[in-house]
């Protein structure tokens, strides 16, 4: 990407926790959550790469990059919090809050951790807790090359093919404040303030779905979250609740006949 460090500084408030100065842009790095994880003072750091060599999805899974071709950014807190659990899906909150600053609405949620645009996958979070360090990451896809692209095995689309002229460094100064606030304000008095806000965006919300947890798979209609940011899913035997873990959700075809 293109970034003009100049001008995203120029849009970050003055005096915010994710200061300029405390913002790293690196050409390419394994991981900017790794690079994050590494560093001995967490709090207030932000890491932003052109190409991760070694991009993580969740439980060793692979997020890949054009190189230049997704905005891919972690940033760091330092605190001992009971309310790590819901930062994950107030990170995709404030993502989407970003987005539509940028005049791209329609972007939805998918628990945990995915940020879709008509069902296709426009980008992904992965939020990482190594003793009191807390780091969220973010690999938005803004022009991915088809060629990278045919290794992805699932549908995705990224911001360049949604219509909307948009700023890379306008973006990317939007989601450094409104993450940074969000995700702080989330860290400290918990999520059950955003769940309403959570459950409008939700993607799977009254679907009939298919949650895939280890060998477990529970199938049922989506609930949206509860205060805790648990995923409720109306099965057959009640209502059930899914916590984290490698929890996979796939929309549950209806079979005929
Ligand atoms: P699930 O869909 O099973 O819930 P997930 O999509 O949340 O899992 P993650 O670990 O968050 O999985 O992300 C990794 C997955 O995302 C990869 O396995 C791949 O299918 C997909 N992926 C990797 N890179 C990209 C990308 N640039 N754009 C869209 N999807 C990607």
């Amino acid at each position: 990407m293109d970034y003009d460090f100049k001008r995203i500084a120029s849009l970050l408030p003055m005096g915010g926790m994710f200061a300029a100065e405390r913002i790293f842009f690196l050409d390419e790095v394994d991981s900017t959550n790794a690079w994050i994880l590494r560093q001995a003072e967490t709090e207030g750091l932000c890491c932003i790469a052109n190409h991760q060599v070694a991009g993580k999805g969740r439980q060793g899974r692979k997020w890949k990059d054009g190189k230049g071709g997704s905005i891919l950014m972690s940033m760091g807190w330092q605190m001992d919090t009971e309310h790590a659990s819901g930062v994950s899906l107030v990170a995709g909150l404030a993502a989407i809050r970003s987005l539509q600053e940028s005049g791209i609405e329609g972007v939805q949620l998918k628990w945990p951790n995915d940020i879709l645009f008509d069902g296709k996958k426009l980008g992904g979070i992965l939020v990482e807790k190594t003793g009191s360090k807390i780091v969220v990451g973010l690999g938005m896809n803004f022009h991915l090359k088809e060629s990278l692209a045919l290794g992805i095995e699932q549908p995705w689309t990224d911001i360049c093919s949604l219509g909307v002229p948009c700023d890379a460094n306008q973006l990317l100064a939007a989601i450094l404040r409104n993450m940074g606030e969000m995700v702080t304000d989330c860290l400290i008095r918990g999520f059950s303030g955003y769940m309403n806000h959570w459950n409008s965006l939700d993607a799977f919300r009254g679907c009939l779905t298919e949650v895939r947890m280890n060998k477990q798979i529970l199938v049922g209609v989506e609930q949206g979250v509860d205060e805790s940011g648990a995923l409720r899913i109306q099965t057959d035997e009640g209502l059930k609740s899914v916590y984290s873990g490698d929890v996979s959700l796939r929309r549950k075809q209806l079979q005929s006949g």
